[in-house]
């Protein structure tokens, strides 16, 4: 293998509870863990593959949060059991005309020179066919989480990041030295 596998997270609605259509979690509070998330994680790191988020959070251009915010909501991921590598985030509004704003791979693609990852080897696991995109256009394999059926380009499915992590280790996976 010629890099790190990295499995990209994207973070509402795969890590925590997806907040309605133009509302940002802006504040600890409005955060909510899903289940099985850091079994989830753990799995991952053991078949492998170091995770790291990569989220869209427009509120920040927006004005409805801050950076100090995302890393308050870091910290409490990480005390929560989400042991995430590193955090990776589009701030721009929708007209910025960035590079970096989902289903564009640029926050992927940042990562992957900053540690070394093989995109090839790594994936993305996301709750929206814009994260879907941006894993396809960076060359990760993908995973959509979804509570039913739905159209999709990801090569896989699964209801949870729990049942995302299983079928990834099991599909693409490397034994860690023990
Ligand atoms: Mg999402
Ligand atoms: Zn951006």
């Amino acid at each position: 293998m010629s890099g790190v596998s990295a499995v990209f997270l994207d973070r509402d609605g795969v890590l925590n509870r997806r907040p309605a259509d133009h509302c940002y979690v802006a504040k600890i509070e409005d955060l909510q863990l899903l289940p099985g998330v850091a079994q989830g994680i753990r799995e991952l790191r053991r078949g492998g593959f170091t995770p790291i988020v990569v989220s869209n959070q427009r509120g920040v251009s927006l004005g409805e949060l801050d950076m100090r915010t995302l890393r308050e909501i870091e910290a409490e991921l990480k005390a929560t059991g989400a042991d995430v590598e590193a955090f990776y985030y589009c701030t721009h509004d929708l007209g910025d005309r960035c590079d970096c704003r989902k289903p564009l791979p640029g926050l992927l693609l940042s990562a992957a020179s900053e540690w070394g990852l093989s995109l090839p080897d790594s994936l993305l696991i996301g709750d929206s066919e814009s994260d879907i995109e941006a894993g396809i256009a960076a060359g990760c394999h993908t995973i959509r989480v979804a509570s039913g059926p739905t159209r999709t380009r990801a090569e896989y499915t699964a209801s949870d990041l729990r049942g995302a992590a299983h079928l990834a280790v099991a599909r693409w996976g490397t034994a860690q030295p023990p």
